[in-house]
């Protein structure tokens, strides 16, 4: 660590044998400084997993130095859109900056009918996408508009979502109102990391979230009377909420006991300093080990076997992007032809009314305009023919990767 007290994006390399979670969206009520639920897990093998996309949480991925390109494996609890709101944004931003070479895969359960699914959902978002995704089209793509959905069955609990480089992800259902709602739990390298999802505490989230290392839930702060005079919201609209839904903070500390956690946190919240002490001592009343909230927006923990470290992140109200992250193993960058072009998705009438720009560009500026796809298959860029700067801020997740890969085979060879 670069620093012991804040991490600073883009400092410091998620090392070897470590884990590293980032919040990057805390809160179901959407505000600035708690933008919807989203977690992002990142492991020392260079894989990185998103748990939630919720709306806004793409500005603080982009805030924390990721590129949206680097956001391929997205795992949804439930279709609550304060937990998906962020995926088309993602697929659309993130194939447009870059996202050309992989798919998007899409995690989630099953409903209890299948138009309750994530499948469906997948669909109806290709469904309300649709003109963007067309008018995105005169942009590289690649393979970027497509998308596997890992529908699975919410009922099968224990089920594998994900197995694969030595990384494995189960679910389980929660009891969150209607059918189709999962808790996941991720281990990788004897490391543990659980997000419950929202739900009501229950004995399936102290059976598979058990001795996790990092285990994670919501938590609803159960103070619905001052809340309401807060935020004016009826007591028993808060109530009927909190007991339908959630999980109030004495049940956090009871599952986390059960759990036996090296670390329990909470998140999915409001982060509010009238309500953050009574917080802490409704969790506190059955769990006394290490605890910490999973809010605000920017809370980074960095996990090894030896030591757990949470820190507050350093997130820039108006960073520039990430360079879209590339595999330069083929010593080659290949930017795949446009699917479409102006001509076939715009009106000839519609472009004649634009103005000329030697109207308004002064005297002496003349760019040469690019308003044609400038050669006719796709764009192969040898990445020696790439300037410097470029290749080294494009490369910089795929060679972190090559480096801890090879770390991490010659230790398991010792
Ligand atoms: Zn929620
Ligand atoms: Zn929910």
């Amino acid at each position: 660590m670069k620093s012991a007290a804040n991490w600073f994006p883009r400092t410091e390399e998620v090392q070897p044998n470590e884990m590293r979670i980032i919040f990057m969206g805390t809160a179901p009520f959407i505000r600035p400084g708690q933008m919807n639920t989203s977690i992002f897990v990142q492991l020392g093998n260079g894989e990185n997993f998103v748990f939630d996309i919720g709306e806004g949480s793409p500005a603080n991925y982009i805030a924390a130095g990721f590129a949206l390109n680097q956001l391929k494996d997205i795992f949804i609890t439930h279709l609550h859109v304060d937990h998906y709101n962020g995926l088309p944004y993602v697929w659309m931003f993130g194939t447009w900056a870059g996202g050309w070479h992989d798919n998007l895969r899409v995690y989630g359960p099953s409903g209890r009918t299948p138009e309750f699914g994530t499948a469906k959902m997948v669909e109806g978002m290709k469904m309300f996408t649709g003109w963007h995704r067309d008018a995105f089209s005169v942009f590289p793509v690649g393979r970027g508009w497509d998308i596997d959905v890992h529908e699975f069955d919410f009922r099968d609990n224990g089920g594998v979502v994900y197995e694969k480089n030595g990384v494995k992800v189960i679910h389980w259902q929660r009891s969150h109102a209607k059918d189709g709602a999962s808790g996941y739990r991720l281990d990788w390298n004897g490391l543990c990391f659980t997000w419950t999802g929202d739900g009501r505490p229950s004995k399936l989230d102290a059976k598979y979230a058990k001795g996790c290392d990092v285990y994670v839930t919501e938590q609803q702060p159960e103070l619905v009377e001052i809340s309401s005079g807060v935020q004016g919201v009826p007591p028993f609209l808060a109530r009927y909420t909190i007991d339908t839904h959630h999980t109030p903070g004495y049940a956090a500390g009871y599952l986390a006991n059960e759990v036996q956690p090296r670390l329990l946190m909470t998140t999915h919240m409001p982060f509010d300093p009238y309500l953050n002490e009574e917080a802490v001592a409704e969790v506190r009343e059955h769990w006394d080990g290490p605890f910490h909230f999973g809010a605000p927006d920017g809370i980074v923990v960095n996990v090894t076997r030896e030591q757990i470290w949470v820190r507050e992140g350093i997130l820039p109200d108006y960073p520039n992007s990430r360079a879209p992250q590339f595999d330069f193993t083929n010593g080659q960058l290949v930017v795949p032809h446009p699917p479409t072009s102006r001509e076939k998705i715009q009106e000839p009438f519609v472009r004649e009314q634009q103005i000329d720009p030697k109207k308004y560009y002064p005297k002496g500026y003349h760019p040469e305009l690019l308003e044609d796809w400038p050669v006719e298959g796709d764009l192969v860029v040898p990445i020696e023919g790439l300037p410097e700067s470029l290749k080294e801020s494009m490369g910089e997740a795929w060679r972190l990767r090559q480096k801890n890969r090879k770390a991490l085979e010659e230790q398991s060879e010792e």
